[in-house]
C-alpha cells in the first residue's frame, strides 16, 4: 500500500534540503526522499539574497557564526595572451555592503538545513532514493529503492545534473561539457586573505582564493583535467603555490583535493505536469561568478511563493503551481545562465575578439563606477 504525500522532494543535497524545509513550512504534508550521501567537500560564496531567505526560511541563524564575509574580490588577469585586462578589485564598502556574501563550507551548510528539517511539523525524511517515477490520472506515483510506494500531488526534483524527475516530467535538457574541472582543496596561508577573495585568470580557468577565516583559504582551481591530475600527482602544493604567484608568502595544502568534472545545463521549463525542478536538475555551469547555488536558492526563494499562493483544494492545484514556478524563473534562470556562459566563455576563447571584449570589459567596469554598481548588483543577484 503506498503512502501519499502532498509534496515529495526528491535529493538531498542543499537545494533539496531546502525545499523541503519550505513546502513542509508553507503547510504541505511533505516527505523528502533522500539517500545517504557523502559530505559535500565543496564551499559556497553566497550573496546578500540567497543568505536572507536563508535566515528568513529558518535555514540558518547567524550567517557571521556559519561563513565568513566576502569584503573585496581581486581579479589578476595571469593569462599571457597579448590583449590583457587590468588588475581590478571591487570593495563591498563602495557600493555601500559591509560584505559581498559569505563563504560557507556546504557540509556546515547543510547540518543546519537538516536542523531545520527536523524541526519542521508535517516533514518527513525518508532515507531512500527513486527508482521510478510515473504519473497517471494527476498523481505521481514513486517507487523508491528500498522497495516503498509513494503517491504524491507534486514532486520537487532537486536530484542534481541527472535528474530522474526531469526525466520523468518530459521536460528537454541542454548540456555541455566541458574539458576543464574544479579541484578545490582547503589551505593555510603564511598572509591571510583578510576577506579578500582573489581571483587569477589563467588561459584554462579561474585559479580562485576564497578566505576561509584567519590565515586559511578554500581553493578552487579551474583548468584542464589533465593539468588538474597530473598537479596531484606531482605534488599539488608546489602547483597552488606557484599558481599563487607567491603574493601571499608559503601556502600548505591542509585536506585532501577532490575534483569535480563541469559542464554547463538548462531546461526548456523549470517547471510541467505537476513536477518542479530547482537547483543543478534545472541548471548547471563552471563555478565561475559565484553563481550556481546563489541561483538554486532563488528557485527556492520562488518555490516557496508559489507554494503558499496555492490552493491544495482545489483540483490541479499542483499543475498549477508546476506553471507557475515555471514562470516565474524563466527569466532569472535565462540571465544567470547568459551571464555565467558568456564569462566562462570569454575567458577560455583564444579568439582575439573575445579576448579584446572581456579585456575592455573589465577596463569599463574599473572607469565607470555606474557600470560597476551595476554589474555587482547582478552578480549578487539583485
Ligand atoms: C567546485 C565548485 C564550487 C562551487 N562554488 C559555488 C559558490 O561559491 N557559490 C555558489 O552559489 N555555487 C557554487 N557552486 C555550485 C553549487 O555547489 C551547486 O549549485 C549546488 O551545490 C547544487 O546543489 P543541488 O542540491 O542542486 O545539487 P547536488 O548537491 O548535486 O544534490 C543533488 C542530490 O540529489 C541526490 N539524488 C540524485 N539522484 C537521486 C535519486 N534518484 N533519488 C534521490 N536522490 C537523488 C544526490 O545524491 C544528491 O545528494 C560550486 C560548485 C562547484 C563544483
Amino acid at each position: 500500500m503506498a503512502t501519499h504525500t502532498q509534496v515529495a522532494v526528491i535529493g538531498g543535497g542543499l537545494v533539496g534540503k531546502a525545499s523541503a524545509v519550505a513546502a513542509a513550512k508553507a503547510g504541505f504534508s511533505t516527505l523528502h526522499i533522500a539517500p545517504e550521501a557523502p559530505a559535500d567537500r565543496r564551499t559556497s560564496a553566497l550573496m546578500g539574497p540567497s543568505v536572507e531567505y536563508m535566515t528568513r526560511a529558518g535555514l540558518i541563524d547567524d550567517p557571521e557564526a556559519l561563513g565568513v564575509p566576502l569584503t573585496r574580490i581581486r581579479i589578476i588577469d595571469a593569462t599571457d595572451r597579448l590583449l590583457r585586462a587590468p588588475e581590478t578589485v571591487f570593495a563591498a564598502s563602495e557600493f555601500g555592503h559591509r560584505a559581498f556574501g559569505w563563504n560557507f563550507a556546504n557540509a556546515r551548510l547543510g547540518e543546519s538545513f537538516a536542523r531545520a528539517g527536523a524541526d519542521c511539523a508535517g516533514l518527513e525524511l525518508k532515507a531512500a532514493g527513486l527508482a521510478a517515477a510515473r504519473r497517471i490520472d494527476e498523481l505521481w506515483h514513486l517507487n523508491l529503492n528500498s522497495g516503498e510506494e509513494v503517491t504524491a500531488d507534486l514532486i520537487v526534483g532537486a536530484d542534481g545534473k541527472g535528474s530522474s524527475v526531469r526525466k520523468a516530467a518530459g521536460i528537454g535538457v541542454r548540456e555541455r561539457k566541458f574539458d576543464q574541472a574544479a579541484l578545490v582543496c582547503d589551505l593555510e596561508i603564511d598572509r591571510g586573505l583578510d576577506g579578500e577573495s582573489v581571483e587569477f585568470h589563467y588561459r584554462d580557468g579561474p585559479f580562485t582564493l576564497v578566505p576561509a577565516g584567519e590565515n586559511r583559504a578554500n581553493l578552487v582551481w579551474i583548468d584542464r583535467r589533465d593539468i588538474l591530475e597530473a598537479a596531484r600527482a606531482d605534488g599539488l602544493e608546489e602547483a597552488v603555490n606557484a599558481r599563487s604567484q607567491h603574493l601571499f608568502g608559503a601556502i600548505r595544502v591542509i585536506t585532501p583535493s577532490f575534483v569535480f568534472p563541469l559542464s554547463s545545463l538548462s531546461v526548456e521549463a523549470a517547471g510541467r505536469n505537476g513536477a518542479v525542478l530547482a537547483g543543478e536538475s534545472a541548471h548547471a555551469f563552471p563555478p565561475i561568478g559565484a553563481q550556481g547555488l546563489n541561483l538554486g536558492l532563488r528557485d527556492v526563494a520562488d518555490l516557496d511563493l508559489c507554494l503558499r499562493a496555492a490552493n491544495p483544494g482545489a483540483f490541479g492545484w499542483a499543475d498549477a503551481v508546476a506553471k507557475s514556478y515555471a514562470a516565474a524563473r524563466k527569466g532569472d534562470l535565462g540571465r544567470t545562465g547568459a551571464f555565467v556562459d558568456g564569462l566562462f566563455g570569454s575567458l577560455l576563447s583564444p579568439h582575439l575578439p573575445a579576448q579584446a571584449f572581456r579585456t575592455a570589459g573589465l577596463w569599463s567596469l574599473k572607469a565607470f563606477p555606474a557600470l560597476r554598481k551595476r554589474a555587482i548588483a547582478f552578480g549578487m543577484g539583485q
